[in-house]
């Protein structure tokens, strides 16, 4: 029998547990280990994964995505292990631009059929008992996308019980702080990681699914190592957008609790897209605003975007500028019905981005055989989280169709991020305002 490779995946998220999921099952007696940061089920995690809700959608202009999140979809509807946390609650876009026809468009090429379909602005605010109706249809609104098939899942919870079912199928989760990766004597091989406390992890085969923090920890062995080309060179950076919650009072719960997900669309010369979700089972309605942000700093006299280097990001200290931004979603979704809603739990999430919004999902060229990139979620990763590991573990078998070969590659070309309506356009400390002076 030959022996199997030992694997260890830095970072917890829906990129690392999904690649676990599909190596334990399919090399049930590889050694298999997990390392993050935080726990998994600790009460607050730096995962732009861990949340209390994300969009699940196919509602996709590019219809590798839309293909690939139509697979996740069928997953989280029918397999025991994602299906209780699947909630098929329809999505109301607003566009402004052809996405409604793209998508619709998509759908057929596919030939999946749903219940989808663009409406005027008229019929949309009627739709859903009229909580659409105070919403911003300004700045050239062509139609409403109604897609009764998306939703949205509890994402922290299906992370978890994704974990859970890894470690009882044989991954070793580790909790650690992973301070840089470590190379053979010639470097071309990425033999392990060193943590922060000093303990010495080696595997055969490092995936870095380590999200925001890529860049930063690319950097951070590059230095370690004196490998220059390990850095990640401005092909990964790290944006943060803010996220808040009001708590329903009851009158207005009975009204939004049946609602679709809510999406302002906008383009790439306005601004990136807006979201709302549905409550959860906490009476907790969300947004995310429309402020993406880097964090430029200097990292071992490197200049690149990195969350806060604190354990915990600082995730929870949110300024009065970033509560704003959740205030105005908040206007353009509901006008007049928000308006006396308290805004809580706000949160700066941060994920890895790229100038297209494609994943890399690619052997890290420096050590091919040995060092694998698969993060950038791009603020639309999760939900792939069912069929992800399947792709990751192509990649890294080399079976990976060409097609998605070439969109997450480590080096391709990457277009102008100009172009990308959800590229970070601000800089953190341009949005701190008075919480910086605190
Ligand atoms: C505000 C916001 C809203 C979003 N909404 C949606 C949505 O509605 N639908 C959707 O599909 N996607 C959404 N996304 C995108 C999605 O959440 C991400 O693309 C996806 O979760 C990224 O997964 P990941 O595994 O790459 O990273 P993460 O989930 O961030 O996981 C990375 C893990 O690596 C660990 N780690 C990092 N560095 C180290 C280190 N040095 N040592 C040890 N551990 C480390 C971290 O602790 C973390 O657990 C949203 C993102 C944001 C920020």
């Amino acid at each position: 029998m030959t022996q199997q490779p030992s694997y260890l995946i830095l970072g917890a998220g829906v990129f690392g547990v999904s690649t676990a999921y599909t190596l334990i099952q399919q090399y049930p007696s590889a050694k298999i280990t997990l390392v993050d940061r935080d726990a998994f089920n600790a009460p607050s995690r730096v995962a732009a994964s861990w949340d209390w809700n994300k969009v699940v959608r196919a509602d996709y202009s590019d219809i590798v995505y839309c293909k690939l999140a139509l697979e996740a979809q069928d997953v989280f509807r029918s397999d025991p292990l994602y299906k209780p946390y699947f909630h098929e609650s329809g999505i109301f876009w607003v566009c402004r631009d052809d996405y409604a026809k793209e998508v619709l468009e998509n759908y057929k090429k596919l030939g999946r059929k749903a219940d989808l379909k663009a409406v005027s602005v008229e019929e949309a605010k009627k739709l859903y008992g009229g909580l659409f109706e105070d919403a911003d249809y300004s700045g050239g609104v062509q139609n409403v996308l109604i897609n009764l098939t998306s939703g949205w899942a509890n994402a922290g919870d299906a992370l978890i019980a994704v974990t859970k079912k890894c470690v009882e199928l044989g991954v070793e989760y580790i909790v650690g702080d992973v301070e840089t990766l470590t190379f053979d004597s010639s470097g071309a091989v990425c033999t392990g990681v060193k943590t922060a406390k000093g303990d010495v992890y080696i595997a055969d085969k490092i995936i870095l699914s380590t999200g925001a923090y890529t860049a930063r920890l690319l950097e951070q062995s590059a230095r370690s190592s004196g490998k220059k080309d390990i850095s990640a060179g401005g092909r990964i950076v790290a944006g943060g957008i803010t996220t808040g919650m009001a708590t329903l009072d009851e009158e207005s719960h009975k009204r939004f609790k049946d609602m679709p997900v809510g999406v302002q669309g906008y383009t790439a010369s306005t601004g990136p897209f807006i979201g709302s979700l549905p409550p959860t089972r906490d009476r907790e309605l969300k947004w995310w605003g429309q402020k993406i942000f880097k964090n430029t700093q200097n990292v071992l006299g490197t200049p690149l975007s990195a969350p806060p280097n604190t354990p915990d990001y600082n995730q929870w200290n949110v300024s009065p500028k970033l509560k704003q931004d959740i205030d105005y979603a908040n206007k353009v979704f509901y006008g007049k019905k928000g308006a006396t809603w308290k805004m809580e739990k706000h949160r700066i999430c941060w994920d890895a981005f790229t100038t297209s919004s494609d994943f890399i999902i690619s052997p890290h060229p420096s050590c091919p055989s040995s060092l694998y990139v698969a993060t950038c979620g791009s603020f639309h990763g999760y939900k792939f989280f069912p069929v992800l590991g399947k792709y990751i573990v192509q990649m890294m078998q080399g079976v990976l169709e060409h097609e998605l070969k070439d969109k997450w590659a480590w080096d391709r070309e990457r277009p102008d991020e100009k172009l990308n309506p959800d590229w970070p356009r601000w800089e953190m400390k341009e949005l701190e305002g008075e919480r910086a002076r605190l």
